[in-house]
């Protein structure tokens, strides 16, 4: 079977993690049957889909690097492939004009409401006769086209990662809305959600359908649309719900929704898409957890997805990211921390790349997101430090101001240095005041740094003798006790 799977966002957002989350699967499905992704993007929706947040999509995908094969396709483009399925199913006999207004729909949900019954269409203009039409129609009434879903029917489908599913025709409530016939117009212009869908997946020679299990219900109508436009119905695949840690679906006041929060969070692209590939998927090999989309293209099935609901975990996300961030090359890494230091306004200090990439050597093992590396390294850009009350503190320890003098001598007699210069100068130091190292080292730290706690501090110190910075913090260090 020639395999063919799509992501099929509406462009009402930034791209959503669900939505990444189901592209992923889509996409590493694809890679391993040597199949074709395809992009189409589900812009019915006039007023509420926008092209900055079709944008949004494409460069969210191409971040996290899954590029597509065909597409991307956009259904206002395809408006005359659905009015013409439309039309089919009218002449079949198998769609109908319904001429309810919102008024007599509101009052039937009412009147079920007070019966203790679940809303649905009563199919009540399913048999018009053309004289009933034409009295609708001369009220100036606009219809609705809905297709016919019978009761007794049982849709039954097997689903790739549920199994067996079943529904019954009467839960699918009632013929449903596939086109709304816009004021003034004579044909039915508006072609709804499920129609669309299929009409696309149709014309796209979709293989399989891999998508969130929200849309359970939409495959039952669909497969009865599919069967009534004399289409072969696709393999269906519904994959698990992000959940937050309360169990419930990811939202918006989890306060993450889109990849680009994401990004902005510090998290690369690499890991994120490792962790949403785990975020329903278990490897073969399950202890296997750091994996690119590559690697785990190799190795992906739909049966091992899972059933059950996937917990969003910020902590394995995190740990995931740090492993990609301890792993990187240099060179890359500093590239992927250079506009977070120029937001926290560093950009003047980063023009010397041997340097910053020393720094980024020296912040590597401490970074879990990108964003950390201000506060990892925000100590050591500039000639001037702030003291704080513990640093001040030892520093007005007795004998401190002494030591420390003679480590600003010898860094003013010191050309380069490197981390053995640097040990060396602290043994010297040590050794002619006859104190202890760590009070050397604690009160150089105070001096250089104006805190007690931060990244290596002889490497910090070479960093910032390489700058120059050393002797002038240390001076003002000095001429503050
Ligand atoms: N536009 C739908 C969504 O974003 C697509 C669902 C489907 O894959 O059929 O949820």
């Amino acid at each position: 079977m020639t395999v063919r799977v799509r992501i099929a966002p509406s462009p009402t957002g930034n791209l959503h993690i669900g939505t990444a989350r189901t592209a992923v699967f889509n996409w590493l499905f694809a890679r391993n049957q040597g199949g074709t992704f395809i992009l189409r993007v589900e812009d019915t929706d006039t007023e509420r889909s926008r092209p900055e947040y079709t944008e949004n999509i494409k460069s969210g995908l191409e971040w996290l690097g899954m590029t597509w094969d065909e597409g991307p396709f956009f259904q206002t483009q395809r408006l005359d492939q659905y009015k013409a399925a439309i039309q089919t199913l009218l002449d079949k006999g198998l769609a109908y004009r319904c001429y309810c207004t919102p008024a007599e729909l509101d009052e039937m949900r009412e009147k079920q409401k007070a019966n203790n019954q679940a809303p649905r269409y009563d199919n009540r203009h399913r048999n018009l006769t053309d004289e009933e039409r034409n009295a609708f129609e001369a009220e100036g009434r606009t219809a609705v086209i809905r297709f016919k879903i019978d009761d007794g029917q049982q849709i039954i489908w097997q689903d790739l990662v549920r199994g067996k599913m079943s529904w019954q025709g009467s839960d699918l409530g009632g013929d449903m809305v596939i086109a709304r016939t816009p004021e003034g117009d004579e044909a039915f212009g508006q072609p709804l959600y499920n129609l669309a869908v299929v009409v696309d997946d149709v014309d796209m020679q979709i293989s399989h359908v891999i998508r969130g299990e929200d849309h359970i219900a939409n495959t039952a109508k669909q497969i009865l649309l599919y069967e009534a436009l004399g289409a072969a119905v696709p393999e269906f695949a519904h994959t698990p719900l992000i959940l937050n840690q309360d169990g419930r679906k990811l939202s918006k006041r989890d306060g993450v929704t889109s990849v680009d929060d994401f990004r902005k969070m510090g998290f690369t692209a690499p890991a994120l898409a490792n962790y949403m590939t785990l975020l329903g998927w278990t490897a073969p090999d399950s202890t296997q957890e750091i994996f690119t989309l590559d690697e785990a293209a190799k190795v992906f099935s739909l049966e091992r997805v899972n059933k059950a609901g996937a917990k969003f975990d910020w902590d394995k996300l995190d740990w995931i990211n740090s492993q990609y961030l301890h792993h990187m090359p240099v060179s890359e890494l500093t590239d992927l921390l250079v506009p977070y230091l120029e937001e926290a306004d560093l950009g003047e200090y980063l023009g010397d790349r041997p340097w910053l990439e020393s720094l980024t050597e020296l912040v590597q093992p401490s970074l879990t997101r990108l964003t950390d590396v201000v506060a990892e390294s925000e100590l050591l850009f500039g000639n001037t430090i702030e003291l704080d009350e513990k640093a001040t503190k030892q520093l007005q320890t007795e004998g401190v101001a002494t030591v420390l003098q003679d480590v600003l001598k010898a860094i003013q007699e010191t050309g380069e240095l490197d981390v053995d210069g640097c040990k060396a100068i602290i043994k010297d130091v040590t050794k002619a005041h006859g104190v202890k190292k760590g009070l050397v080292m604690k009160s150089l730290r105070a001096g250089l740094m104006g805190k007690l706690q931060g990244p290596d501090l002889m490497q910090s110190w070479v960093l910032l003798h390489q700058k120059g910075w050393d002797g002038d913090r240390l001076t003002q260090a000095l001429g503050s006790i």
